[in-house]
Order: C-alpha cells, then structure tokens, then sequence
C-alpha cells in the first residue's frame, strides 16, 4: 500500500479544514484526502438558495480549486477502514497505510426511507434545500404558489443544521407575506419531534415567527410516505393510548418541502469504530477516537451531541489538529471542544436568530449582547449569514486561517 503521515477521508468541510490547518503549520506534511466528489459544497447556502438569495453556483466550487496545494487527493471512496492495520482500502481495491486518520466524512440522507419520496423528488410540487439541484426547485415553487397548501417536514434527530427545515418555511412565508398571498395560504409544520428547537431560549423567537405567519405546528409526525401523482403525504403519529398502535394520517398539499431522515455511514460501524448509535465513537472534548489514538474525527459523522453544523467544524478543526500533532511528538492531547455549534434561524429576509450554543445546551455567543442578542432577530446577524458566513468558509475554514476559532485548553 501506499503510505501518508496522515490521511483524511472526506473532503467536505472538515476534511479540507484539517489538511489546511496541518499544512500551515507543518508546511511539507505528507497528507492524503480521499474524496470521490468532483465539486465541494456550501450547504450552509442551500438555505439562502431555497430562499431566492443566493444562486446555486454561488454555493459550489470545484473540489480541486478547494484541495490545499501539496495534498495528494485520491479521488475514489473509502470502502473500509482497517485500524489495527492502519490502512484505509479504496473503491478500487488499492489501500492506504496512514500514521495518523482523520475521518470527516459527514453523514447520509436517507431518501429512500420515505416511500415514494425519490420519484417524485423535484416534480409535483416536492421539493427539499438539503440537496443542491432541488434548492432552487424551492424558490421556484415558492414564487407561483398562490394558494393552497404549503407543507414542511422536519425529521428525527440528529439531522445536520437542525434549524434548517423550520428556516425553509420561515423564507417562503416571509415572500408569500410580501406579495400579499400568505393568507391565501394553509402552512403547516410536520415535526417528528416534539419542540420547535433544542435549546430553550430560542423557542421564543421562534414561536413569534410561527404565530406571525399563521403556521400551523403538528409535533410528532413523521413523514412516511409520498404520493406525488395524487399530492398526499403520509404521516406516522404516536397512538392516542399507550400500548395502541401508531396512527397513520394523510394531507393533500400543493408544495412539499422534505427534510430527509439522517444516518451515520454504514461504513463506521463496518470498520468497528462506532458508538452504539452508529456514529463515529470520539472523546467528546478532544476528537480522538475511543478506542484508536491514532484515529481522530470530526464533523457530521461525529458521535458527540453538538449540534451538527459548519460552525461546529470550524471549532472541532483546530482541536484535531493540534491533538493529532501532539500524538506525533508523545506530547499531552491540550486543545479541548466544547460542544460549539450554531443555527442562524432565518425568521424573515433581513433577521436572523443567531443561536450558538456548546455541550449541554449551555449558551456560547461570539458576540456581547450589546452588539448581538442571540436569543432575538437581528439585522447585524443576517448580514452575517449572507455575506460574512460564506467569506469565512471560504477563505478561513478551508484555508486553515483559526484566528476565529482558538481552542480552548483542557486541563491535562
Ligand atoms: P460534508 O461537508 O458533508 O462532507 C463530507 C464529505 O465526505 C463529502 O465531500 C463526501 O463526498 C465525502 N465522503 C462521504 N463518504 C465518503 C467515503 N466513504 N470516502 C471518501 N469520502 C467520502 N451548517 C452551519 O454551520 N450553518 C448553517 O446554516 C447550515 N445550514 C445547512 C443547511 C442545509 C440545507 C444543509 C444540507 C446543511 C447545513 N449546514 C449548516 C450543515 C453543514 O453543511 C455541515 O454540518 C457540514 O458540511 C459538515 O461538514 P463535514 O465535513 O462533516 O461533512
């Protein structure tokens, strides 16, 4: 097999991230992505896309453009990982032997776990921001609804950006209010859980947003089906008494905007290095894996219960990087995570609920209250989503610039 000081695997937010930052501060390092995609995504954007504010292109480039220089990229799909061997095998049967792993190769949307679904994904008036050519299918749909019913599904957790499905509503109810068509219009929420978010003290900003629209919220419903021919979508709810069996209640609709259920990669726990959920088993302040100190990970397909975003790689990124290099000199693992995730809740074109919170819950704002309240819309937070956001990523995230993301140091 081939050998590399370090390979990543996943060239999505996190994989790129830690190659950066490893070569900025070893320039020379011998590192290895492995990444099968020929573009690389802003999925934050989808949001905006979904939205009429960005153009799809404005989320994508392609992946060589975003490879650090000096990264020899295989572009083909880990198939298994091998850690006792320290080798990762390829779609094409060659392996890779590494010293250090980084995994960071995100999560799968599961389509097919709603029936029907795939077929008519696109067409008949269903639609879903989570995949970069039905974003813009969004907005379409948005602009000629006139009438009718709007429905928005959100479903089981984890999902990335848990804020997400409830911002696609917010947008389309915020252009049907300008154009004067809202009360022309039956929205409704179909939540398979049973809150609007998971941290309480966004729930009220969120619940003005849903009251001023005239939303109708329907927590535990769980999209299971779809019709698109007829425009029905079915719903799985909780029996009435406990023991009973669950309901199953249908609703006709003119637009259809899915959320997709989420899963860990079938790959990690394959290679018997998943938690018993199936995502990837790391220590949740240092990003090392469990059993396997040479392997680290980060992003999505992370086990640890911070909220599943870009703004959580851009805090995670550093951590591995430093701890990984600490693994290379016996030195002691200081740089520690602490659960940092955000949600920039798309309440209206123009305000934004900027949550930010780490492990527990526990609030963690970039900003003073004075200058941001993260728990009200803000202007200043829009402008953030919609010009600062993508420049970060951009031109920070993936360049290994951290100077916004210092790790904290853990006591060792
Ligand atoms: P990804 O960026 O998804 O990258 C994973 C990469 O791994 C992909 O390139 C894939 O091709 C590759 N890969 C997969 N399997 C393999 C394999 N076996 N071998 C090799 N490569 C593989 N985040 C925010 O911070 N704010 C937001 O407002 C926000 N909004 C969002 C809205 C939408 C609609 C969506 C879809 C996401 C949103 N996110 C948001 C979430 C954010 O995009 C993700 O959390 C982030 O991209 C995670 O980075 P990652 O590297 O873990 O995964």
């Amino acid at each position: 097999p081939n050998a590399h000081k370090v390979v990543i695997i996943g060239g999505g937010a996190g994989g790129i991230a830690v190659a950066a930052s490893l070569l900025k501060r070893q320039p020379g390092m011998d590192i290895a992505i492995v990444e099968p995609a020929e573009q690389h995504s802003y999925q934050p954007g989808w949001t905006m896309v979904g939205g009429g504010i960005f153009t799809p292109e404005f989320t994508r480039k392609p992946m060589h453009s975003v490879m650090p220089k000096g990264v020899h990229w295989y572009r083909d799909t880990a198939t298994d990982i091998d850690a006792e061997a320290h080798e990762v095998t390829l779609g094409n049967g060659h392996r890779l032997r590494y010293e250090r792993l980084v995994i960071a190769i995100g999560l799968e949307l599961d389509w097919g776990a709603i029936d029907g679904l795939e077929e008519t994904l696109g067409e008949n008036g269903v639609t879903s921001n989570y995949r970069y050519d039905l974003a813009p299918y969004t907005w379409q749909l948005v602009q000629t609804l006139k009438g009718g019913k709007a429905l928005f599904t959100q479903p089981p957790m984890p999902i990335k950006c848990a804020g997400a499905p409830q911002k696609a509503m917010y947008l389309a109810c915020d252009h049907w209010q300008r154009e004067n068509v809202l009360s022309q219009l039956e929205v409704s929420f179909h939540n398979a859980g049973g809150v609007m978010f998971g941290v309480p003290a966004y729930v009220p900003a969120l619940e003005e947003a849903v009251a001023g629209y005239g939303i109708d919220v329907r927590f535990h419903q769980r999209l299971v089906a779809v019709d698109g021919e007829t425009q029905t979508a079915r719903f799985e709810v909780p029996a009435a008494e406990e023991g009973g069996e669950p309901q199953i209640v249908e609703q006709s609709f003119d637009m259809l905007h899915v959320v997709p259920p989420q899963k860990a990669p079938a790959l990690i726990a394959q290679s018997g290095l998943a938690n018993a959920a199936g995502w990837l088993d790391l220590e949740s302040e240092t990003l090392q894996h469990m059993s396997h100190p040479d392997i680290f990970g980060l992003g999505d397909v992370s086990g640890t219960s911070n909220a599943k975003t870009a703004a959580a790689v851009r805090k995670q990124s550093p951590v591995v990087v430093e701890n990984l290099l600490a693994t290379l000199t016996g030195g002691a693992l200081t740089a520690g995570y602490r659960g940092y995730g955000s949600c920039p809740l798309t309440v209206e074109n123009g305000r934004i609920v900027l949550a930010e919170f780490g492990y527990g819950g526990e609030l963690q704002p970039t900003f003073p209250k004075w200058v941001n309240d993260g728990t009200r819309p803000t202007r200043l937070a829009w402008q953030l989503k919609a010009r600062g956001l993508p420049f970060i990523y951009w031109n920070l995230l993936l360049k290994g610039h951290e100077w916004l993301a210092r790790p904290a140091s853990r006591d060792v």
